[in-house]
């Protein structure tokens, strides 16, 4: 059966539930699996919401770096720490289409998408702004503790977005981020490290949202594929996360059978079949 999974980040925000689900019912007709999981993800860049495009997180100095992949069997492309454009999901698609390349990073990645045509476009958000300021003064403050310390996990709202889908026999994956908040510029996350935040193969695909240190320690995308079809996909999924404990982490999957989105946030997903 057709299907589609999406979700909006490990980030407790029930309010992205009803958009998410309805984002997934329009993805689900939009072409062959990789159109689909584009489309879904690009709807997702686009709102403001989500912590991707238009609304994504921004860096410690205030700078907006976005990452985003898109993976099918046999074939992956990303960008890593793009600037100012308005979806990096795009851009991803077209390394792995229409470049030799599978990742590009930075101002290469920047060259290569004017180069592709897309427009400069500044994705602040009075939302990121508030939640930078917000961050710094109680760190200022020493209301919370720096860096990797459960209390500071708190305050990483990830809202990064993803989409797997089982379309006419295929599968595909994209992801796009503009990073948990508050890290140093050029940090990178899981999300364009094939096997970490995103996996594609024969079996099925996997996409992951979360603290990205973690999921890339863990390869937790490609551990999940490779135990797909020796236990119930949702059973598998949920030992995964288990094994990070408190540590804020979600994950989408489906094979050609089964699909499911755990996490141990309230991580707000959407599911369309046909
Ligand atoms: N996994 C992303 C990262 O670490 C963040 C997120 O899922 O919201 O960049």
């Amino acid at each position: 059966m057709d299907a589609i999974v999406l979700h909006g980040g490990a980030s407790n925000r029930e309010e992205l539930k009803i958009k998410v689900q309805k984002f997934a019912e329009e993805a689900i007709n939009a072409g062959s699996a990789l159109d689909a999981v584009i489309h879904a993800v690009r709807l997702m860049e686009d709102d403001p919401l989500f912590n991707a495009g238009t609304g994504s997180n921004m860096r410690i100095d205030g700078s907006i770096q976005m990452d985003a992949a898109v993976m099918v069997p046999g074939d992956f492309g990303g960008v890593i720490n793009i600037e100012k454009v308005r979806n990096p999901v795009l851009v991803a698609r077209d390394v792995m289409l229409r470049s030799p390349h599978m990742l590009l990073a930075g101002d290469g990645a920047v060259q290569f998408a004017r180069k592709m045509g897309y427009e400069e476009h500044d994705p602040t958000t009075e939302r990121a702004i508030e939640k930078r300021e917000r961050v710094i003064k109680k760190l200022k403050n020493g209301e919370i503790p720096e860096y990797y310390h459960p209390e500071f996990l708190k305050e990483f709202l990830c809202d990064t977005v993803g989409a797997v889908a089982y379309i006419n026999g295929e599968f595909a994956a994209a992801v796009s981020t503009g990073g948990t908040s508050l890290t140093l510029r050029g940090r990178v996350g899981d999300s364009p490290i094939p096997g970490a935040g995103i996996y594609a193969g024969e079996q099925g695909a996997v996409v992951a949202t979360g603290i990205g240190e973690e999921i890339i320690r863990r390869m937790l995308s490609l551990k999940v594929y490779e135990e797909i079809g020796k236990a119930p996909l949702e059973e598998i999924c949920k030992r995964h996360v288990a094994e990070f404990g408190t540590v804020p982490v979600g994950v989408i999957a489906i094979s050609n059978e089964e699909r499911c989105a755990v996490s141990n946030l309230n991580m707000p997903y959407g599911i369309a079949k046909r």
